[in-house]
């Protein structure tokens, strides 16, 4: 929170009436609290309107969260000490219904009362057709219902917060008596006055009053919307001045196409299409601006860009500059320097490729290190050993970053460090993010899609099989591996978990080489915890088809190609999300050959994975598959996104709200061509400033 120096939001939150040592040192713990600012930005999630009451008997097994109101007939608490429940019966005119708790146990039957009236809001679950609310929010009923207190903010607590008073109502008791204190003065208004016009929001004050203690539905949503525009409006400003101060950071300039690139074009045994050729284009327009590069190029798994990223480190070799390659795993980086390599041999030219990885040590290491000073090697290609402070080059003119959600954005502006200027940097990533997320993460990238998949590709064909069908499946890679084909089976963990019964990799391992014994059928196995030198060792052996089934965890998941590979059974593939399981998927297909993935699963699944599982089976479109995914999981669980720490989004949803979104960026934009260092606005340039601050110290306590 901001514009704190006289206001006072700045006042510590432990002297706000009600609160106290005790419950200030819990709200900082559990919530971040410590000021009046950070009570204020903790908003209530929903409201209950205590008007709208629902009959027992009406609730169907459409019910969405609903309240109904009854006198409590019974509770008692069932089960063993292990696995306590609290089961309460709730009755009104028209029927009755279980209350359930799983949690809080202890709690609940305290506070209690038989024959009380209460109010219960919760979502029905329906067994055996009957419905029941596990957990829900209950509260006795005390009076009338009145007008000014018809909508109740509803905040989030958590165990700890309850056991110190601080459940929903503690702390919507707690912002009553901070309202009580605070004046309109106090809450400075950072969005510029134009911007308040022409997109007419309420102002900050008051939709913050409205938001704690609305009056009505209306000024809800009013408040609701300030406060979402406000937070992407903040978030946008920040990104578009980035992007503009990267704007202004002189690049390298690469004027000319020559042979390297030329040639390499020439020979290449397929036509490149159109998505990889525009994409080209841009990065050369970029490299000729005369300002740094700073692009992320999506593109779906097989999609190619591998050679475009290639083709982009030939551009600054033919303006007399190096290029390297940054990939997350040495599997990875191991295989990008065969594949350049291979690909650049038949070239006829002067092309030194070397590959550092954690492994390349002592005298290897120095002579690599020293040719790359001296500017013998024309490109580097590695992990992550790559940025170390000992790497130097002699001209680092283009670097090019791939499967981007492995890195920070700390360790991509590392590589900045590595020259005169900053190189130009290319991002490539595997993981498709909506175009609205996209631009809320990495809006200080410019983006390049590759939409197209190299001519010729079949589709995989994606099934779905439970566990008891495992022999058909067996028999199914049987009728691969006579086809002279390979296949990978994957596995969600290597030990069997305490808790849950999934299938484990090792017990996995057992059973595939009982049904495929040796030494007609040869099994290779990889995962994470194996070292470096075996994992590669067994990598190499499936690659040149010396075995046929790969066993492995998802440390294959990203960019190993092995183009003889047409079969992927994914074991337990409930227990993956949807970005994972289609990464997964993406490492068959590869070949001429019709490619298959199989999703076994348990046979009880939630609602959730059944959906996974059947947009697996509907699409292999990664982009449709990214705004599933997001809309199941929410933003901040998507692959990739998990870096980009908090943004600050409390109220605003990248998904829901993307209209307000867009206008907040256009607004955002719109201002910063009037005044572009916000030297007219200083409330706000104040107030991101203090924003970043934190951000930075709640970045430094995650990592
Ligand atoms: P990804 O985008 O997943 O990194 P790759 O760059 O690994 O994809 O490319 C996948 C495969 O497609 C590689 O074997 C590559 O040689 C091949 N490929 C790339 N571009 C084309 C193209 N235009 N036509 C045919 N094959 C291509
Ligand atoms: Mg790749």
């Amino acid at each position: 929170m901001s514009n704190q120096g006289t206001s006072q939001l700045g006042n510590p939150i432990m002297y706000l009436k009600g609160v106290g040592p005790a419950k200030a040192e819990a709200l900082k713990k559990e919530l971040g609290i410590e000021t009046l600012g950070g009570l204020i930005q903790h908003y209530p999630f929903r409201y209950i309107d205590k008007t709208k009451v629902t009959r027992i008997a009406d609730i169907t097994e459409d019910s969405q969260t609903i309240q109904i109101k009854g006198r409590l007939t019974s509770f008692d608490v069932k089960g063993d000490a292990y696995k306590k429940r609290l089961v309460a019966t709730l009755a009104d005119e028209s029927g009755f219904v279980e209350l359930v708790w799983f949690k809080g146990v202890h709690y609940f039957k305290n506070y209690l009362q038989l024959n009380a009236e209460y109010l219960v809001f919760g979502k029905p679950n329906f067994f055996m057709s009957k419905p029941n609310f596990p957990h829900p929010d209950i509260e006795h009923l005390a009076g009338p219902v009145t007008l000014t207190n018809r909508f109740l903010p509803v905040y989030s607590s958590t165990e700890r917060l309850k056991t110190k008073q601080l459940d929903t109502k503690g702390i919507a008791r707690i912002v009553r008596n901070m309202f009580d204190k605070i004046l309109p003065a106090d809450v400075t208004e950072i969005i510029p006055e134009t911007v308040l016009e022409e997109e007419e929001l309420m102002g900050r004050f008051q939709a913050l009053k409205n938001i704690h203690l609305p009056s009505d539905e209306q000024s809800i949503s009013k408040a609701r919307e300030r406060l979402k525009f406000e937070e992407f409006f903040c978030l946008q400003v920040r990104m578009l001045q980035l992007k503009h101060v990267r704007k202004k950071l002189k690049g390298f300039i690469f004027d000319k196409v020559g042979d390297y690139f030329n040639k390499f074009y020439e020979q290449l045994p397929f036509e490149l299409t159109g998505a990889q050729k525009r994409v080209l284009k841009e990065v050369r327009m970029d490299t000729r601006s005369g300002a740094q590069m700073n692009r992320l190029l999506q593109g779906d798994v097989g999609s190619g860009k591998t050679i475009v990223g290639l083709m982009a480190m030939l551009m600054a070799l033919d303006n007399g500059f190096q290029a390297c390659m940054m990939a997350p795993t040495e599997i990875l980086a191991q295989q990008h320097f065969e594949n350049v390599k291979k690909m650049t041999k038949g070239l006829g030219l002067e092309l030194n490729v070397e590959l550092l990885t954690g492994s390349v040590k002592g005298k290897r290491r120095r002579l690599l290190l020293e040719g790359l000073e001296m500017g013998f090697i024309h490109i580097l290609i590695g992990t992550h050993a790559l940025i170390e402070d000992t790497v130097k080059f002699k001209d680092l003119g283009m670097a090019i970053v791939d499967e981007q959600h492995r890195f920070g954005v700390q360790q991509r502006s590392k590589l900045w460090l590595k020259s005169t200027y900053p190189p130009h940097v290319l991002v490539m990533t595997a993981t498709p993010i909506p175009r609205t997320l996209a631009m809320t993460l990495y809006g200080d990238l410019d983006v390049s899609v590759i939409d197209e998949l190299p001519p010729g590709r079949k589709a995989i064909v994606t099934a779905h099989r439970y566990e008891k069908d495992r022999l058909r499946v067996f028999g199914f890679m049987k009728e691969e591996i006579a086809k002279g084909r390979q296949v990978y089976i994957v596995y969600p963990l290597i030990e069997e978990s305490e808790h849950f019964n999934y299938a484990s990799l090792m017990e996995g391992y057992d059973s595939i080489t009982r049904a495929f014994p040796a030494p007609q059928y040869q099994v290779s196995i990889v995962h994470g915890q194996m070292h470096t030198s075996d994992k590669d060792f067994e990598m190499q052996r499936f690659k040149d088809g010396e075995t046929h089934i790969m066993v492995a965890t998802t440390v294959i998941e990203v960019g190993v190609d092995v183009p003889n590979a047409s079969l992927m059974v994914i074991e337990s593939a409930e227990r993956f999300g949807l970005s994972q399981l289609h990464q997964l998927r993406g490492r068959v297909g590869r070949g001429a050959e019709q490619s298959y993935c199989i999703l076994i699963t348990s046979y009880k699944l939630t609602a959730d994975s059944r959906k996974r599982m059947q947009t697996m089976v509907a699409t292999s479109d990664g982009f449709k598959i990214a705004e599933v995914d997001l809309k199941l999981r929410g933003p901040g669980m998507i692959q990739g996104t998990q870096q980009s720490g908090n943004i600050g989004l409390r109220i605003a949803d990248v998904v829901k709200d993307q209209a307000l979104l867009q206008r907040a960026r256009e607004a955002a934009a719109r201002l910063l061509e009037s005044d572009p260092d916000l030297e007219n606005n200083l409330a706000l340039k104040e107030f991101l400033a203090t924003q970043e601050q934190q951000q930075k110290l709640e970045w430094s306590r995650i990592s």
